[in-house]
């Protein structure tokens, strides 16, 4: 998410600088800003919401004199997208510039104690405190060297982040910091670079250190680069990697396609999803969307969920997830139908909208009819400040960073990550979840990202091989039942949307009422079959489908026996509650859909007639 780009060397700084950012551009974002050390003159900032063609046109470059500044494109996390929100951010005393990717967790209770000391703050972020911070230490020590204040403020922070500072009275000098946000530097010939990746400067040098986590550095044309550890002030001896990727393979990460890195970012997406928002220790849920409303909730006679596509199906596992926590009535429809159909809405409603891009347009639609009709309304979305975001009463960013693959994949997950908060939320405030259960549940939610890491280093190979025999397949049966009807329903949509294979998800019971008709030698029947659940009722049904020749592919446990045995193909996931089981069944579904359309040679980024974000009806 969001990129930084930084420059210290003999070429015009602005130029690196921007092209740079632009070289960013795949990685989403609102908003854009550039900061350069002019000679004599001090700081020079330009930022803005919008893109880096708007920064463009109200910048300016110096002419070449400028020949150290730094660079941001910013993927709003606190505050809205606005001028004022953008980076660079600088500390009251004007000295200090900072960019930053990330989330600093504590910044509410670091900007009390700064302004009960008299700092002001002028945006809305976390970083701008975090600028502040260092300007403190500075403050409170004035022979305090400048990285070192970046060290001290550093040690006292917790989230994740990548930095690059500059300050006015230590020329020439960059200081950068990572903690779970990459940050590469490259070394050229009387010239050094940042960047969130190498792709800004792979054209000018092809030597580069990338950052490791917890390490810092200090980068001057006269001292070179100099790494320490942020805890200990330990020196490090970087290792110094040679560039051998493309342009494009950087940025994708070395992945061949968005979508494959997208899926392969879940356990980082997940995390994020739930950062901040799980609190074990104090045995709470801290959501300030739900948080602030829960009577509103409580007192609702029903939550109505409504959503498109792949949201519909996150929507769907959340009816199961608030009917069985938070014994609430759940209805959940499509969008499109919702507001044609003259449905019924009163006051005492709640509907819960689930749109990734929050601008799908159905959807916001929707909105506005529940919401004429006086209903609460609650956004899950991942665009921060999108239409949906801004149209709810209340709501939660799923914080799963840019999707670019058409095809939703981690935007996915933690939508139901989100759901699940909300539904165990509720619960525990109702009384109908009690405290053991409660905290039983919210331990296994945050062991989620090491699972589905664990997922996808156990699964992806036998995949990529597994989905060579399928691709002269021209339908696709996908069944499960209870939490995960709904992921059998997303597994199909995946394979259709990308393979242009015809999939069709169904209840695992309904098979008998009409589907099993298709059943031949021909028909491959992905089986989603996790121990818990209704386990025995699914081996009846794999049963009645080997008795017609079909070929079976299960998602099962480890402990499996039963349906594995009669499986043609078994993909075995870590064993979980049934409710969580859905999002780690998902990732090898979504693998299954990749290489199956990747072997038929279809554009799995950008499949044929579908957008990443429907604003039309
Ligand atoms: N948390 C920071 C903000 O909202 C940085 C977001 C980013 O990574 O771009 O401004």
């Amino acid at each position: 998410m969001c990129g930084i780009v930084g420059y210290t060397g003999f070429q015009e700084a602005y130029s690196v600088v921007v092209n740079g950012l632009k070289r960013l551009e795949y990685r989403g974002y609102d908003s854009a800003g550039v900061v350069l050390e002019v000679p004599e003159s001090g700081f020079y900032i330009a930022k803005t919401k919008g893109k880096v063609a708007d920064l463009v046109s109200i910048s300016q470059s110096f002419e070449g004199k400028a020949r150290i500044g730094m660079g941001h494109t910013r993927w709003a996390t606190h505050g809205v997208p606005s001028d004022k929100n953008a980076h660079p951010h600088l500390s009251n005393n004007g000295k200090i510039s900072i960019v930053h990717n990330g989330i600093i967790e504590n910044y509410d209770t670091i900007k009390k104690i700064l302004t009960d000391k008299g700092y002001t703050f002028g945006s809305e972020t976390d970083t701008e405190v975090l600028v502040n911070f260092i300007q403190y230490f500075m403050d409170t020590d004035p022979a305090l060297d400048f990285s070192e204040a970046v060290r001290y403020a550093l040690n006292e922070v917790y989230g994740a982040y990548a930095i690059a500072v500059m300050h006015r009275d230590f020329h020439g000098e960059l200081v950068v910091a990572r903690l779970g946000s990459p940050l590469a530097i490259g070394l050229g010939e009387k010239e050094y670079f940042i960047a969130s990746d190498a792709s800004p400067f792979v054209e000018f040098t092809k030597e580069a250190i990338y950052l490791e986590e917890g390490h810092m550095a200090t980068i001057s044309l006269d001292k070179g680069v100099d790494i320490r550890t942020i805890k200990g002030n330990e020196r490090i001896t970087p290792a110094i990697q040679e560039l051998k990727l493309s342009l494009e393979e950087i940025e994708k990460g070395g992945y061949e396609h968005f979508m494959l890195k997208e899926i392969f970012e879940q356990p980082k997406s997940i995390h994020d999803t739930l950062r901040g928002r799980v609190l074990v220790d104090e045995g709470i849920i801290k959501m300030a969307g739900i948080w602030d409303h829960l009577e509103r909730f409580s007192k609702a006679d029903r939550i109505i969920i409504i959503a498109c596509g792949t949201s519909w199906h996150a929507g769907l596992t959340g009816e199961y997830l608030i009917e069985e926590y938070a014994r609430i009535p759940v209805e959940v429809e499509y969008a499109s139908e919702f507001r044609y159909r003259n449905p019924i809405i009163t006051e005492r409603d709640v509907v819960i909208a689930i749109s990734q891009s929050g601008e799908t347009a159905d959807t916001m639609a929707a909105i506005k009819l529940a919401k004429e009709k006086g209903a609460f309304i609650y956004g899950i979305c991942n665009v921060v400040d999108s239409s949906i975001a801004r149209i709810s009463d209340a709501g939660s960013y799923t914080h799963a960073g840019p999707e670019i693959g058409v095809a939703s994949t981690k935007a996915f997950t933690a939508q139901l990550t989100i759901l699940s908060l909300i539904a165990l939320k509720l619960g525990k405030h109702n009384g109908n979840l009690g405290n053991a259960e409660f905290m039983k549940l919210i331990s296994e939610l945050e062991t989620l990202p090491k699972k589905i890491e664990e997922v996808l280093e156990t699964t992806h190979g036998s995949i990529k091989e597994m989905s060579k025999n399928f691709l002269e397949v021209s339908n696709f049966l996908y069944l499960g039942r209870g939490y995960n009807f709904p992921t059998a329903l997303e597994g199909a949509l995946k394979l259709k949307e990308i393979s242009y294979i015809h999939a069709e998800g169904y209840p695992a019971a309904e098979m008998k009422h009409g589907p099993i008709a298709l059943i031949d030698e021909n028909m491959p029947i992905v089986i989603i079959a996790p121990q818990k659940g209704h386990y025995d009722k699914i081996v009846s049904n794999v049963q009645e489908i080997k008795a017609r020749k079909g070929k079976v592919i299960s998602v099962v446990n480890y402990a499996d026996s039963r349906v594995s045995k009669m499986s043609d193909y078994t993909i075995e996931i870590p064993d979980s509650s049934e409710c969580f089981s859905p999002i780690l069944a998902s990732v090898p579904l979504q693998l299954m859909a990749y290489y199956i359309a990747v072997y038929r040679g279809a554009n799995v980024d950008q499949p044929r007639n579908l957008a990443k974000s429907v604003t039309v009806e």
